[in-house]
């Protein structure tokens, strides 16, 4: 008898015109997630299943419940055999450990070969564990304990336990976003929420040293990994951002400081996504949470950019996005001390209705379009690896 795994798929299946591709795409990241794990995976139109070929059982388990595309992770038995005489045996082996009073059996015959009907091997099998351990009863409304029994083409499965998997579209299915992660605590819940939708993200964070330190950058580097977890992978576009945010400090009046910023790192995560081949940017701004992210100045930086910028966290409060960033694991990374190169360069008092055309005015004022060509020029490519023990996880 061996254990055996069974994925639902969920929420893919309403989708008729995608189906093949999110199975598809949700077997390549199922098997990505656990290369390095002695697996054999195989399925089929309703459900993907997974045989561990060691004892790793429980960690299988884990990693696959941060898998978007998963909807139920079902702990199974697998029996080599259709007969019925085997099949009550081994249920009742699997059952003398556990303990129930009341009962019922669910039973499926995917192969209609077998000479009997679903309720006839369920009453079948119910009268032998009746008849074979004490103290038990049968309750087809509320059992303590559910038995599912599945006939298949020339094995058999057992099973009891359905956990929930994350749900969501599988990683990659709705093409590619880039993600402005700073290391605070929004940016990484916005990251989760869209790849939850099938976005696969590749990351830009704008360092400026020395006004930001290596540990900023190194927090940021974590935070990637916690995010590798679910997109599997993780590319970090680092751009060296001082000499813009020089520029502007020493000439553009100071109010404006945080919105031509922020026009700066729309326009380079726009080229970056264009050169990545990314549809969409990811960020984490919510509305009213500080002076840039007002109507107007969202407004005022969104237009330097034509491509659709995803805001998931919008529309939450700073409570809820703190409650899911504790879910996901990246809080406790993100409210380390670390200054970010917008902290830093904070006016006392920054415009919290900006100007569109004096934002243009002021801008003409630096060579903006050089400086933008020279930084992604020379910017740094990171690629997060998800098994590695890296430098930045001592942070914590
Ligand atoms: P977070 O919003 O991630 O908690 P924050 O609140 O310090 O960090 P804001 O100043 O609110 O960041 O910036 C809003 C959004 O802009 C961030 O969520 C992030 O998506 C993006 N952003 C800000 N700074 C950077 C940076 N240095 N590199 C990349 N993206 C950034
Ligand atoms: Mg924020």
């Amino acid at each position: 008898m061996k254990q055996l795994i069974m994925i639902k798929y969920g929420e893919l299946t309403t989708k008729k015109e995608n189906i093949q591709l999110f199975i598809k795409t949700l077997y390549l990241n199922v098997q990505k997630k656990l290369e390095n794990y002695p697996v054999e995976i195989f399925y089929d139109k309703g459900r993907m299943f997974i045989r561990v070929l060691d004892q790793h059982f429980i960690e299988v388990v884990q990693e696959l419940k941060e898998i978007f595309g998963i909807h139920e992770i079902i702990i199974g038995y697998e029996l080599a055999t259709l007969d019925l005489e085997e099949i009550k045996k081994s249920i009742l082996t699997l059952v003398e450990e556990k303990e129930f009073t009341t009962f019922k059996i669910e039973t499926k015959r995917s192969n209609k070969l077998v000479p009997k009907t679903s309720v006839e091997i369920s009453r079948e099998i119910g009268s032998y564990l009746l008849k074979n351990k004490s103290g038990l009863q049968v309750d087809v409304h509320t059992p303590e304990l559910l038995i599912h029994v599945e006939l298949r083409s020339k094995e058999s499965y057992v099973y009891f336990d359905v956990e929930k998997g994350i749900g969501g579209y599988p990683v990659g299915t709705l093409g590619k976003g880039i993600l402005m992660l700073s290391g605070g605590i929004d940016s990484p819940v916005a990251g989760y929420m869209a790849m939850k939708r099938g976005v696969k993200l590749e990351g830009i964070y704008f360092e400026s040293p020395p006004h930001t330190s290596i540990e900023a950058k190194n927090k940021v580097k974590a935070l990637s990994k916690v995010l590798c977890k679910y997109n599997l992978e993780f590319k970090l576009h680092v751009i060296p951002f001082t000499e813009i945010q020089e520029a502007i400090y020493k000439n553009i009046p100071h109010e404006y400081l945080i919105t031509i910023m922020r026009r700066m790192m729309y326009r380079i995560s726009a080229i970056i996504a264009s050169r990545s081949n990314a549809k969409i940017l990811v960020n984490g701004e919510s509305i009213g949470q500080v002076a840039s992210q007002t109507l107007t100045s969202m407004k005022a930086i969104n237009e330097v950019v034509r491509i659709p910028v995803i805001r998931p966290v919008a529309c939450f409060d700073k409570l809820e996005i703190i409650s899911v960033a504790k879910q996901i694991g990246t809080y406790e990374t993100s409210i380390l001390p670390f200054e970010d190169c917008c902290t830093i360069f904070v006016p006392e008092h920054p415009v919290i209705n900006p100007d569109s055309k004096l934002c243009s005015e002021y801008e003409a004022l630096i060579p903006f379009e050089e400086l933008i060509h020279e930084a992604v020029k020379n910017h740094e490519v990171i690629k997060i690896n998800r098994q590695q023990k890296n430098d930045y996880e001592d942070l914590l």
